[in-house]
């Protein structure tokens, strides 16, 4: 039996331990374990790497404090509206869908459109009725009501904002990206804005993500999100779209978390995998490269990655990252924030 791995995110951005609590620290620790726990005991009976990422994603998703499933953000019109993208590297098959309402674990829906269409991306309406006729497991609107999300809104809506879920620079180069207006916010990143905002920072983190190898080194990747607070314009991110936010072939497993539309330029969840295969370099040093040229092209977040041997990375160049990866020949489980 092969090295087995699994590493999630459940989001990065500006964490800053200033504005965190003793208690709120334990939540996220405990959103992030849990997480853990139901991937590895999927690759510990040897089961496979997709499945691991799937149970991974369903457990953050079901955890309110992230922005995914249950904990998503809410788009101006106070719906929410989720994206989700799984892919398989042993098959190169990979499933995703887009504006999903309603569905509980939209990372599942994804699964279904991998299994049961011949397709890769499913958005908006007909996502819906894939959903309806698949059945997948539907939650009232009352299930995604978070009270800090509803109050990130309001505070979005007040600012004019279209927010992420994490706050950090603002694009001031040749790489900003065009037609984005700083002033009324839509690449305005900073999350606390309003000086007088109740809802403390570090409550409105989280893509979250999970990347795994199996006992035969088979790899998979998944990420499920909210999207932006305040969204409009039917915006998509770089979570659902294979390549960009998405991404696990015969060499890596990648997932990506930050502002989406550098990852979408970047093309970043595959860039790792193309370092690897045509400059032949390992896993790490592929995925610091992927970093460094998101930092270049002022782009910000991070992302998971595992290959084939087990190995796992997670770079970041925000402030912090909500991560964790197994560890050692007993898979111990290790939870990191902040740098
Ligand atoms: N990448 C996601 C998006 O742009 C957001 C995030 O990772 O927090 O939709």
């Amino acid at each position: 039996m092969g090295k087995i791995a699994l590493a999630i995110h459940g989001g990065a951005g500006t964490i800053l331990r200033s504005q965190m609590t003793e208690e709120l620290e334990r939540e996220y620790r405990s959103g992030l374990e849990a997480a853990l726990k139901a991937g590895r005991a999927v690759l510990e009976k040897g089961g496979p790497s997709l499945e691991a990422v799937e149970a991974a994603v369903v457990s953050l998703e079901d955890f309110p404090l992230f922005n995914a499933g249950r904990g998503s953000v809410f788009t101006s019109e106070g719906k929410n509206e989720m994206d989700a993208a799984l892919m398989d590297g042993r098959t190169l098959k990979a499933g995703a869908v887009a504006f999903v309402r309603n569905v509980r674990n939209p990372i599942r829906l994804a699964r279904e459109v991998m299994e049961r269409t011949g397709h890769v991306l499913l958005a908006g309406e007909g996502a819906n009725q894939f959903a309806a006729e698949v059945h997948a497991e539907m939650a009232p609107d009352e299930y995604f009501f978070t009270e800090h999300r509803w109050l990130q809104l309001q505070d979005a809506i007040a600012d004019g904002r279209v927010q992420l879920d994490h706050a950090g620079k603002i694009p001031d180069s040749k790489f900003q990206i065009a037609g984005a207006d700083l002033e009324s916010g839509i690449s305005n990143l900073e999350s606390s804005a309003n000086p007088q905002s109740q809802i403390p920072n570090p409550k409105s983190r989280g893509t979250v993500g999970a990347v795994a190898c199996d006992k035969n080194g088979s790899l998979a990747a998944a990420t499920s999100t909210g999207g932006m607070t305040n969204k409009k314009f039917g915006r998509i991110g770089d979570t659902p779209l294979i390549g960009a936010g998405t991404y696990a072939d015969d060499l890596c497993a990648v997932s990506c978390t930050g502002h989406g539309e550098y990852f979408m330029l970047g093309v970043s969840a595959y860039d790792v995998s193309a370092r690897m295969r045509y400059k032949g370099l390992s896993l790490e040093d592929a995925a610091r490269e992927t970093i460094e040229r998101l930092t270049e092209i002022n782009g910000e977040g991070g992302l998971i990655a595992v290959d084939t041997k087990g190995n796992v990375t997670l770079p970041f160049n925000s402030e912090g990252m909500y991560r964790g990866h197994i560890t050692g020949n007993d898979n111990l489980m290790v939870v990191e924030i902040y740098k």
